[in-house]
């Protein structure tokens, strides 16, 4: 695998954390872009990986929230790198500590793609691209490349789709500032041109062709489906029971769950019993 290598002749890809950067605030050329980061700048939450740029750091931080509440993922994300503060001390975790540190969170193979690709990374280094890695898409690593290191590429999730869709349908420029400007979109769909879009509070209600028609040409945000009585249910409690537990014979878990599970590599079966895999 081919090294990443950093700007300006120094590695961002540090091993270290925290790495603390204040981004100065630069010209973006597009009016309706540049209101949009002035809203975000009064209004923007303090989230803790924000002063980061450090790519493991973005990296936890980007997995974590895209499937968990921003709020949840924050606290977690604290937590967590209080406990794993770089790559190699994540890669020496066990998967039964990540497991554990990752309850709450839901869809726990994004765990288990952390620590495979922790351990990847730890002994290899990072590759280029990073989507070499267990885990990571197309989406987390444009924003590792945004929001790690200030490139001038803009990650697409289901909230910056959504503004774009409805407020740039001819495309937006971000070159000037991207950083702010993928964090500031970002927030913008998650809080203001939400699913239904809170149009008396946006910063750039004037001229949006969506507030003046009404037409929204923003995919439809599919139903979640019941969480209570899933299969996602099961799996979750017994992985949760074999972490309290330690194991769980086979003939007293969850045979759905169980399957699913092994086959992730989540757990594994050791004479009869079913315990965390390695
Ligand atoms: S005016 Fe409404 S639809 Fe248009 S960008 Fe703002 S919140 Fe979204």
């Amino acid at each position: 695998m081919r090294k990443l290598t950093g700007r300006s002749g120094t590695s961002p890809l540090q091993d270290s954390f925290p790495v603390s950067t204040t981004t100065a605030p630069r010209t973006v050329h597009d009016p309706v872009v540049a209101a949009v980061l002035t809203w975000w700048d009064d209004y923007g939450r303090p989230l803790p990986w924000r002063a980061s740029r450090d790519v493991y750091a973005i990296w936890v931080s980007e997995v974590m929230s895209a499937q968990t509440s921003v709020a949840r993922a924050a606290a977690a994300w604290t937590r967590w790198m209080a406990r794993w503060p770089t790559v190699r001390a994540l890669a020496a975790a066990s998967l039964a500590d990540v497991l554990g540190e990752w309850q709450g969170l839901g869809y726990p193979r994004r765990a288990r793609d952390l620590h495979r690709s922790a351990r990847i990374v730890a002994e290899r280094g990072w590759p280029d691209p990073l989507t070499e890695l267990p885990g990571v898409g197309d989406y987390v690593a444009t924003a590792i490349r945004c929001f790690a290191r200030e490139e001038p590429v803009l990650p697409l999730d289901v909230n910056t789709r959504r503004v774009l869709a409805r407020r740039f349908p001819e495309g937006v420029d971000t070159a000037g500032d991207p950083w702010r400007a993928g964090q500031a979109l970002m927030e913008l769909g998650q809080r203001i041109c939400t699913t239904r879009p809170l149009c008396v509070l946006c910063p750039v209600a004037d001229g949006c062709p969506v507030a003046a028609s009404g037409d929204d040409p923003a995919p439809r945000a599919r139903r979640q489906a019941r969480y209570e009585g899933s299969l996602r249910q099961r799996r979750g409690r017994l992985l949760a029971r074999v972490l309290a537990e330690g194991e769980v014979t086979l003939g007293d878990a969850d045979r759905r769950a169980a399957t699913q599970l092994v086959a992730e590599g989540l757990l594994g079966v050791h004479e009869g019993c079913l315990r965390i895999g390695e």
